[in-house]
């Protein structure tokens, strides 16, 4: 789960972090006040006016504009709020922006880049600087590796001194703002594990023109699993920035990720509905979602999972892979009848469902006459189902 920058601040600010202070704005009519406010409490008469999205590069898209004054801050706030923003990790289509931060503008000395993140290979956290910051690490990575220093960090034992000194004076700190560096560095990496993140970046993190550490941007990804521990994360969840059909299938408890193909998938067990994926990719299909329907799929569950591939429009087929473990084919034949028949269904259904009542579910399946493609074996079933969406695009 991803939440705002404004949101990263206070997470921040709470662990004692210095950052690039201000106020949210939703509504145009607050923007003025809220300028008034920044200006009073910070004491600025210079201003940064940033749109909130999940999204990252809103810089280089128009969504962060300094502003001299009160009357460009106004403007630019005006402008930015409401604006469709489109930057290099969103869609086409670009983000509404339902939020706006107004900061305090800074005076920047150095931009650098901070982040600490997971590495499985390793079974550790990494905590990665760079004096590259404020740009697209992503090139600093691939370009220029070098450039990123890192620093391993065992889970059970936690950031040692020496480790944040080395990061610090990776970023050539020094004198007080080694001092600030260290103990930083310290408090993100305390966040970080207390809040279950996955990710925590701060990109820029900036020495002003007063040799301060100033957190200018803020972005965390937290652990999915572990949000049921962390209600004031939870709390922060913004689903406006999140895909609609996640979003709904996330309600059901639905393993779903939408994806750019068009072969829709409804799998059991995560592992089976990788297999399946690539298989299909094999046939030369491409799939238009992940979806494992779990262990304890019921009725509905299959039924809503139905739903959610089809409010995809790009889906001209659908495969249905069941292996009836736990779950019993039966059950999911009677979700798929269920859906079937509230859905106006227009698009060819491949099946192919194998284990605890095989059988039944067939006859099931038969008995309500569908118009339902079945298959034996999982090459089968890919092949048909491939085979059926090409002929379905090309007729759309
Ligand atoms: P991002 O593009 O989504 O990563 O948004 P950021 O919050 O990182 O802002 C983009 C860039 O705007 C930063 O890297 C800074 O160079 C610049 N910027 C943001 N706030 C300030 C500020 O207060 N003063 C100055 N001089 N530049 C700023
Ligand atoms: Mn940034």
């Amino acid at each position: 789960m991803k939440i705002h920058e404004y949101q990263a601040k206070n997470l921040l600010k709470n662990y004692g972090i210095t950052i690039q202070d201000g106020e949210v704005v939703e509504r145009e009519e607050d923007i003025e006040s809220a300028i008034d406010s920044v200006s009073k409490r910070l004491n600025t008469s210079q201003f940064v006016i940033k749109a909130q999205i999940h999204a990252g590069g809103r810089g280089k898209g128009g969504g962060v504009k300094f502003s001299p004054n009160k009357e460009s801050a106004i403007k630019n706030a005006k402008e930015i709020l409401g604006m469709q923003l489109k930057t290099h990790q969103t869609t086409e289509e670009g983000q509404l922006v339902r939020k706006i931060l107004i900061t305090e503008a800074i005076d920047i000395a150095k931009e650098y880049y901070v982040a600490i993140t997971l590495d499985r290979s390793t079974g550790k956290n990494v905590f990665m600087v760079s004096l590259e910051g404020g740009v697209e690490i992503e090139e600093v990575a691939a370009k220029t590796p070098e450039k990123i220093i890192k620093v391993h960090v065992d889970p059970a034992i936690g950031l040692r001194s020496f480790q944040a000194l080395k990061l610090a004076s990776a970023l050539e700190l020094s004198g007080d703002a080694l001092k600030q560096g260290v103990k930083l560095f310290k408090s993100l990496y305390k966040c970080y594990i207390e809040s279950d993140a996955s990710i925590a970046e701060i990109n820029p993190l900036v020495l002003t023109e007063q040799n301060e550490l100033n957190a200018l941007d803020a972005k965390f990804n937290f652990d999915g699993n572990a949000l049921y521990r962390q209600k004031d994360i939870l709390d922060m969840r913004d689903t406006n920035e999140e895909d609609p059909t996640e979003v709904e299938a996330d309600k059901y408890h639905l393993n779903y990720i939408k994806l750019d193909g068009n072969v829709g998938c409804m799998v059991n067990g995560a592992g089976l509905a990788m297999a399946t994926m690539d298989i299909i990719k094999l046939k030369g299909g491409d799939p238009a979602n992940f979806l494992d329907v779990g262990g304890g799929a019921n009725v509905e569950t299959v039924k809503n999972g139905f739903k959610i591939i089809l409010s995809d429009s790009n889906v001209k087929a659908v495969l249905i892979n069941i292996f009836g473990g736990i779950v019993r084919c039966d059950r999911v034949a009677n979700g798929i009848i269920q859906a079937v028949k509230e859905l106006d269904l227009n698009i060819p259904v491949v099946v192919r469902l194998a284990g605890t009542n095989a059988d039944l579910a067939k006859s099931l399946l038969e008995s309500e006459q569908l118009d339902i493609i079945a298959a034996q074996s999982l090459e089968e079933a890919a092949q048909k189902v491939v085979d059926a969406a090409t002929k379905t695009s090309v007729m759309h």
